[in-house]
């Protein structure tokens, strides 16, 4: 029988990379949750609507029908890779500039309506990992297996850091960590569904665990 798996968690968990290595081994498709947030902000930007100094909610808001999300199998890696208005955005949307925006982004009710919208109409046919921050709680409450996902924040900027170095960003360890912090913060403590662990969800903290050991932990878990 197909299952959801809805993985959620704080930034820079390793969501991804397990949501990719359980979809490979079910057979199911992996949607990451985050790149279409993250979609929206790469719009807001270039549309000018965001920058360090100012956002302009209404004008985003004001734009979101005409913000065209899709996800497209890269021939490649044979990943889902998201549209933005049938532009392939995958590597502009994983900088930190991007990042420094798209917590705030996804604070907006209205954004994230839309969105979680198009999020379940992609669970209809089960078979589906997804990750993100609400997929437990807001998503699918009812996925069959929830898994929340977390690790000291050190931890998690120093796998971020290395990321970002290796794809050629000029970056430092202190602008990844203070990112890392600061959109955890507003994760946390948005008004609309904020990140939080569902009650039925299975905690994993990776601090210690090799991506061997957890994968196996959870490939157990979700063959019940
Ligand atoms: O998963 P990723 O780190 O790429 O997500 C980027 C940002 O998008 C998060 O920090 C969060 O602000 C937002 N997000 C969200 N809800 C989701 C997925 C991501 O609010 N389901």
């Amino acid at each position: 029988k197909k299952i959801i798996v809805a993985i959620d968690g704080h930034s820079s968990t390793g969501k991804s990379t397990v949501a990719k290595q359980l979809a490979k081994a079910l057979g199911y498709i992996y949607v990451d949750t985050g790149a279409m947030y993250r979609a929206v902000s790469l719009y807001a930007m270039r549309a000018g609507f965001i920058d360090e100094s100012h956002f302009d909610t209404e004008a985003l808001e004001n734009d979101l029908s005409k913000i065209n999300l899709k996800f497209e199998i890269s021939p490649k890696t044979g990943l889902a890779e998201v549209l933005l208005n049938g532009e392939n955005i995958e590597q502009e949307i994983r900088t930190l500039a991007v990042s420094r925006h798209v917590s705030k982004i996804a604070a907006v009710s209205s954004v994230r309506r839309k969105l979680v919208e198009q999020q379940q109409k992609m669970g209809v046919d089960k078979g589906i990992v997804m990750d993100g921050r609400d997929i437990g709680t807001v998503v699918f409450p009812k996925a069959e297996l929830k898994l929340f996902m977390t690790a000291t924040a050190k931890d998690r900027a120093e796998r971020r850091f290395i990321e970002l170095s290796d794809r050629g960003e000029d970056v430092t360890y202190e602008d990844v960590l203070k990112n890392v912090v600061n959109r955890d913060h507003i994760d946390s403590t948005r008004k609309d569904s904020p990140l939080r662990k569902a009650g039925d969800a299975i905690k994993i903290d990776n601090s210690n665990l090799t991506l061997e050991e957890q994968f196996d932990q959870i490939l157990q878990l979700a063959k019940i």
